[in-house]
């Protein structure tokens, strides 16, 4: 697959601090980049100098195999972490004005505004004030802004934060149609579990350092350990038995998920070449079995295991 932006180890100080040690990305063409990492990990400032408002002090950026220059902010649409929309100025200006400082001219910008406000059902805001609505509301309004000039790299940094979870989903259902259009998404966020799913590429960064990148599936496989959530009923008087049964052949912890019987829960990890089937199968001898699926790790913890290998 094609890159379309590559960051070859680019590196920043503020000062004495590094904010930035060596960051190598490559964003496929197409994909949904999540850059996932706790506060103050490097993220915005990696942003920051993807949109040449920060320069690296080494290292080095290209846009679709060209190093990165004034044209690109054109094919760019950003949507900073610090929201800037200006306060006293009516949306529907706002919005049209911005447009045009992306490169479309007034008759393109008030029908590309048209489509979205109608979409996103906010075309009673047109004449309002940004100071007038609530933080959530500026934020859709930031959105629409991000992408009315449909560039073909969009970055959104922590889009979800000051969100509520129905406007986080609409945006998320809005980011996955803009790829499904050909754009690529690059989005940032330090809430890794609640968006894990959206992404199909990451990089994880910590403390200044990428830990880890990948295609999403891919890092999850390697990182599977062989383990079974499970519950089975089994009759009160065989439960002990069966538990101890158990947990004297696997590495066995207590599973703790939704259910409406009261049946034996357990998490149980296999060895490398243990049999999933062969489970089951025994499983079965203690009961009727309710519940059998895989743990797949979530980026979260895949996180933790990563952060712990590298200290
Ligand atoms: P993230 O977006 O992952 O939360 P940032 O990239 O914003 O992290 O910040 C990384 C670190 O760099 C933080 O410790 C932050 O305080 C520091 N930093 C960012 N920008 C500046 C700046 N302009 N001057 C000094 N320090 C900065
Ligand atoms: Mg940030």
């Amino acid at each position: 697959m094609n890159s379309l932006l590559v960051a070859d180890s680019v590196s920043k100080k503020f000062g004495e601090f590094t904010a930035l040690n060596s960051v190598s990305v490559s964003v496929p063409e197409g994909s949904i980049f999540g850059l996932l990492g706790p506060n103050g990990a490097g993220k915005t400032t990696l942003i920051r100098i993807i949109n040449q408002i920060t320069m690296p002090d080494t290292g080095a950026v290209t846009l679709g195999g060209e190093p990165l220059q004034a044209h690109h902010i054109r094919d760019i649409g950003y949507m900073p972490e610090e929201r800037g929309l200006y306060k006293s100025m009516k949306v529907g200006e706002q919005v049209l004005y911005l447009a045009q400082l992306k490169g479309l001219d007034k008759a393109e910008a008030k029908k590309r505004a048209k489509h979205w406000f109608d979409k996103l059902e906010i075309g009673e805001w047109w004449n309002k004030k940004i100071q007038e609505l609530s933080k959530g509301q500026a934020q859709k309004i930031q959105f629409v802004v991000t992408v009315m000039h449909n560039p073909k790299l969009l970055i959104f940094d922590e889009p979800f934060s000051g969100f509520d979870p129905i406007n986080a989903n609409l945006i998320k259902d809005e980011i996955l149609q803009l790829r499904e259009e050909g754009a690529t998404v690059i989005f940032s966020t330090h809430r890794m579990e609640s968006v894990e799913e959206l992404c199909d590429h990451i990089a994880l960064i910590n403390k200044s350092n990428k830990i880890l990148d990948g295609e999403i599936n891919a890092i999850k496989r390697e990182y599977r350990n062989n383990t079974f959530e499970v519950g089975v009923e089994v009759g009160e008087d065989a439960f002990a038995k069966a538990q101890s049964a158990l947990s004297s052949k696997f590495t066995t912890t207590p599973a703790h998920f939704k259910s409406l019987g009261d049946e034996l829960k357990l998490r149980i990890q296999l060895d490398s070449n243990g049999s999933p089937n062969a489970l089951l199968q025994e499983l079965q001898s203690y009961g009727q079995v309710t519940h059998f699926v895989e743990v797949i790790p979530s980026v979260n913890d895949i996180f933790i295991q990563t952060v712990n290998q590298n200290v």
